[in-house]
């Protein structure tokens, strides 16, 4: 029998209320994580109060990783194992990167088992999904520790020009961080939704996002709260990091700095990018770099000579913005808005040289890092159900299994994947605790051992259960769905006939590949989820055994000599300790010592208990209460 975790009533949030759902921007160089919280949407900082993370994973020896700032901040002296710009390797072969240079090795799959271009690092090899996956894990822990609870999903945004490989390498590399991916929704059209431009009855719209190693235009048509991506183009090698290499190639050229090592030239351009991002909101900037061995660079630079050496790179994106609109076979006057994204937007010539060819001032109130983000999370607010406009998904068949939270943060299944509707089914559980007289009870929804692997559908209490022993109570759980592929769970204590009910309506639906990466992650990961739920399993017994010798000491202390006291005490001292950690062997041995130290004392008891039981009871009596 399984037992319900027991969360203390009131303790535990009613995500039917507001679903917490996000809004990500994984981008090449920064990424975002965005939620509607009182109706407006907004980015999460981290604890020091930044939006952005850098998309920048840093790999160390035995799985050690280091992500965003940090990992940013060591690219220039760790450059073999710092890896950066992997959403440019996403579900790419290694021939279509060939092109590409970066300070890390790239490498085809060994076996052809992907066909995706790998990673190697000093330490390891690595696939640019794991990569994704680990800067995605940072956005969702955040986004839990603010918002204080479990995701229902997130609604992350890709290139517009993105194709299905590319597509489902960012689903897995969500799978892989734990997120439930309610959409992938195309970048400019998040863009669109963060500047309420659905809310237009109709119009073409041109989305100009220059990123800091890529260039996208997208021309959009809106038609009853729909776009349609018309036209997408631009540079896939062209962005704000081309401008910081111009700036730097000024200076070396005007120093005449031969030979610079890897290293200088690094140190050299993060300077020039400083320098760059000055120049967008002062009229100068002061780069100064000391290489030691060559010439010393203190310079101040205006914004007039910075508009003259990036002038090319400010023609390019004209250009290429000029033969998107053309693709579309719309003209400069069709164009209803244009909105400007990506940090390298905020560059003044870049700006002007927009609104001189589209005739228009371009859209930029918006924060132009975070517009995606917040385009993201409306409309990942909307998925949710958050919003009471959306459809409701109908089912024939039950996709993914339903279950329960039980000890430990493990599933029991109820109702398996495929039952067809309507369905009922009943499991029985037991309480945890001595005198518990309320569980809580939570609706899982997945293939996966931990509960945080799978989707959170609900969460309810039971209360009112009589006090009694632990185990004694039965509870019996029945999840019902019905034609409508509506789920309604009951509770019901058996003994008593308390009863307590939910019903869960699923307000939007998973897709059929995710559901398929769902499974199959579940295969995958078996081997961890295995060895997660037997240190759950140990650590749910750890604490029975440990609550249960409280109890007992507390009871019937009288029957222990001081120094068998002593070493219970310090016994479960030791096995309090160990039940925190994650270390599977030293719990179980824990436990063990801990019921070598407590065997004797729980003979006595067991003797005591006999004693008094038969104390004044006949022989038949006798066999009445311990016949059965
Ligand atoms: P991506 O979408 O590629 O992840 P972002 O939209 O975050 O990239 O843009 C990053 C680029 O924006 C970098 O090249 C950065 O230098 C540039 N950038 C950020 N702020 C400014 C600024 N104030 N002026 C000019 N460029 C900026
Ligand atoms: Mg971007």
């Amino acid at each position: 029998m399984a037992l319900l975790q027991i969360a203390e009533p009131g303790m535990s949030t009613a995500p039917h209320e507001h679903r917490l759902a996000v809004g990500i921007d994984l981008g090449t160089t920064h990424s975002l994580v965005a939620t509607v919280r009182s109706g407006s949407a907004e980015c999460l900082p981290d604890e020091a109060g930044r939006v952005i993370l850098p998309s920048v994973v840093r790999y160390g020896p035995q799985g050690a990783r280091c992500i965003g700032h940090d990992a940013l901040a060591s690219a220039d002296v760790d450059t073999a194992n710092t890896v950066f710009s992997a959403k440019r390797l996403m579900g790419r072969g290694y021939e279509d990167v060939t092109g590409l240079q970066m300070p890390y090795a790239l490498k085809a799959p060994d076996d052809g088992k992907t066909g995706m271009v790998q990673i190697q690092t000093e330490f390891q090899t690595l696939s640019p999904v794991q990569v994704s996956a680990d800067i995605l894990k940072v956005l969702r822990k955040r986004a839990e520790a603010t918002l204080g609870g479990e995701l229902v999903g997130a609604v992350i945004t890709v290139p517009a020009y993105f194709d299905d490989a590319q597509r489902q390498a960012t689903k897995d590399a969500a799978q892989l961080a734990g997120l439930n991916v309610l959409r992938l929704i195309n970048e400019p059209t998040a863009a669109a939704l963060a500047y309420g431009l659905d809310q237009n009855a109709q119009g073409q719209f041109v989305v100009f996002d220059l990123g800091g190693g890529t260039f996208d235009v997208s021309i959009l048509r809106l038609t009853g709260g729909v776009f349609e991506v018309l036209a997408t183009g631009g540079d896939s090698a062209l962005g704000g990091d081309d401008f910081d290499r111009a700036l730097a190639e000024h200076f070396i050229s005007t120093h005449g700095l031969v030979n610079l090592t890897p290293r200088q030239r690094s140190r050299l351009v993060m300077a020039c990018r400083r320098a760059k991002e000055q120049i967008s909101s002062e009229h100068t900037a002061f780069l100064s770099v000391d290489f030691s061995d060559k010439e010393t660079i203190a310079e101040t630079i205006t914004a007039v000579q910075f508009a003259q050496i990036v002038e090319p790179l400010v023609k390019r994106c004209i250009t290429a913005a000029r033969k998107t609109l053309r693709d579309s076979e719309l003209s400069k006057e069709d164009i209803k808005g244009v909105v400007m994204v990506g940090g390298s937007t905020r560059m003044p010539v870049i700006r002007e040289a927009v609104k001189e060819f589209f005739g228009q001032d371009p859209l930029v109130n918006l924060n132009p890092d975070e517009v995606v983000a917040i385009g993201a999370a409306i409309q990942a607010d909307t998925l949710a159900g958050n919003r009471n406009d959306d459809e409701l998904l109908l089912l024939d068949v039950i996709p993914l299994s339903l279950g329960l939270e039980t000890m430990g943060g493990l599933t029991e299944r109820v109702i398996n994947r495929n039952s067809t509707i309507p369905v009922a089914r009943a499991q029985e559980f037991t309480t945890f605790k001595d005198g518990q007289t309320a569980m809580a009870i939570h609706v899982v929804q997945g293939e996966r051992e931990l509960v945080s692997e799978n989707r959170s559908l609900a969460r309810f209490e039971l209360r009112g259960i009589p006090p009694m022993v632990a185990g004694a109570a039965r509870i019996r759980v029945t999840f019902q769905v019905d034609a409508d592929g509506l789920l309604a769970v009951t509770a019901r204590e058996l003994s008593s006939g308390v009863q307590a009910q939910i019903e869960v309506k699923p307000s939007y639906g998973l897709g059929d590949d995710e559901i398929a990466h769902m499974l199959k992650s579940s295969f995958e990961f078996a081997q961890d989820d295995m060895m997660a739920r037997q240190l759950r399993e140990q650590q749910v017994e750890a604490l029975r055994l440990i609550e249960s010798v409280e109890a007992a000491m507390q009871v019937d202390s009288a029957l222990l000599s001081a120094a068998e006291m002593t070493l219970i005490e310090k016994e479960l001292g030791s096995l309090r300790e160990l039940v925190k950690t994650d270390q599977l062997r030293d719990i179980e041995k824990g436990i063990e010592t801990l019921g070598e130290a407590t065997a004797d004392f729980a003979a006595k008891r067991m003797d005591e208990g006999i004693r008094k039981a038969l104390t004044g009871r006949t022989i038949e009596g006798v066999s009445e209460t311990f016949g059965k």
